[in-house]
């Protein structure tokens, strides 16, 4: 059973003034975690972490994550704007995109990003995107730009992200070369190389091998075009333990693996210095976040269902992927009387279910649900499909205290995109 850092009492002081269902993060485990990732890694100079926005897009958790000097990793419009507000620009900005449109280029330039390219055509486009900007050929040597590789079939796949060579990101090999080339040849003189090849990864292996790979393959870029990355970016992608059966990344084995192979593969091979950059957002906040929620209805037909003032607008990964989410009835946590449920929400689609058969305390109408492992790809994915609210967003400070860090919706947000006067 988890154990979650607030009990009954708490949570239903937090409801009196916030009506369920919302998000809550804990202030103080995100900043244990981020601790420990930066010791973990404290062994490369210039180590940094840009956390993905789009795991959990809100300007307080970012400003949060700023005090560990994380970057931002961002991949569209809104994502750079955000992280502007917070006050990350130039290269604490990654900018990692796809199918990437001119005006977002455009911002990411402007805003001095470091723009990292998911595809060869991209270059010629970001030129011409670019060119009506003033002196930018000058600047181009000032600027750091990056290419993602795409390695295909030479890495195995991993169930969310599915196989590389059926993934739509990246460069391969050779169109690498050519590119480094010919960034090289335009007067482009500072360079990062990326990859993303897991998600939700729990193997430390995995991502020790990632890192390999990319070691390798900057020596590869330096011998055939001259160009020596000053970092590479192994992605994202670090799991979470969402089943009590998972096992926690071990992130000390990650940091002294990925230590090991740069001493062998940079340091004794008299290459770099070269920095390690990671963009993750899953392990970053994932398990620090809350979906807070009563249950409305018990209803007994073929199976018992506990109905949820929350649904899938508010958690959408159970519908979406079958995820396994805990949840967690306080004050009930050691009741010995159980029940299987069908733990519902109330869109009408018959996939919102946050847990299918899941054995609980025997639930009552009014009992708070807490549904675990919410704080990233969670208020993010939200949606107003059926008419359905995104949820406010709380902050659990290390005071107890709590603040609102974003409003829930209102049917007026609902509305405010159509103008009735027209009918
Ligand atoms: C989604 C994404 C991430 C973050 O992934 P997590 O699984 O949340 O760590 C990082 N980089 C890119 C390019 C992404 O698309």
């Amino acid at each position: 059973m988890r154990t979650l850092p607030f009990d009954k009492e708490k949570l239903e002081e937090i409801a009196a003034k916030w009506p369920t269902p919302f998000h809550v993060y804990d202030a103080a485990a995100i900043r244990k975690n981020a601790r420990r990732l930066k010791k973990a890694f404290a062994w490369n100079e210039g180590f940094r972490e840009y956390f993905a926005v789009k795991a959990a897009p809100n300007p307080h958790l970012m400003k949060l994550l700023k005090e560990f000097s994380f970057g931002s990793d961002c991949s569209s419009m809104a994502e750079l704007e955000l992280a502007e507000r917070v006050g990350n620009t130039g290269e604490d900005i990654m900018f990692t995109s796809n199918d990437t449109p001119a005006e977002e280029f455009q911002r990411a330039w402007e805003l001095g990003a470091i723009i990292n390219f998911d595809d060869i055509t991209h270059w010629n486009y970001f030129r011409a995107a670019i060119s009506g900007m003033g002196d930018t050929a000058d600047r181009l040597g000032e600027r750091v730009f990056c290419c993602r590789y795409n390695p295909g079939p030479l890495k195995g796949g991993n169930s969310i992200i599915g196989k590389p060579e059926e993934a739509k990101y990246g460069f391969t090999r050779e169109q690498l070369f050519e590119a480094y080339a010919t960034m090289k040849e335009a007067g482009v003189k500072r360079f990062g190389l990326h990859t993303m090849v897991a998600s939700n990864e729990l193997n430390h292996e995995y991502i020790i091998d990632t890192a390999k790979m990319l070691f390798a393959l900057a020596q590869e870029i330096r011998e055939k075009t001259g160009v020596s990355v000053e970092f590479v970016n192994i992605g994202g992608g670090i799991g979470i333990p969402y089943k009590p059966t998972d096992k926690a990344m071990d992130i000390e084995a990650v940091g002294e693996g990925i230590r090991a192979a740069y001493e062998e593969q940079i340091k004794a091979a008299g290459f770099g210095p070269v920095k390690l950059y990671m963009e993750c957002g899953r392990s970053i906040t994932g398990p620090y976040g809350y979906l807070v929620s009563r249950v409305r209805h018990l209803k007994n037909t073929y199976r018992l269902y506990a109905g949820l003032d929350a649904c899938m607008s508010n958690l959408m990964r159970p519908a979406l992927y079958g995820a396994y989410h805990e949840i967690v009835v306080p004050g009930k946590e050691s009741s010995g009387e159980t029940s299987v449920y069908d733990v519902t929400g109330s869109l009408c689609e018959n996939n919102d279910k946050f847990a299918v058969q899941r054995v609980l305390p025997v639930l009552e109408r009014g009992d708070l649900v807490v549904i675990c492992d919410a704080g990233a790809h969670g208020h993010a994915m939200g949606f107003q499909y059926n008419g359905k609210l995104r949820s406010a967003e709380l902050l659990l400070e290390e005071d107890g205290s709590v603040r609102e860090i974003r409003r829930a919706e209102t049917l007026d947000d609902y509305f405010a995109t159509l103008d009735f006067s027209t009918l």
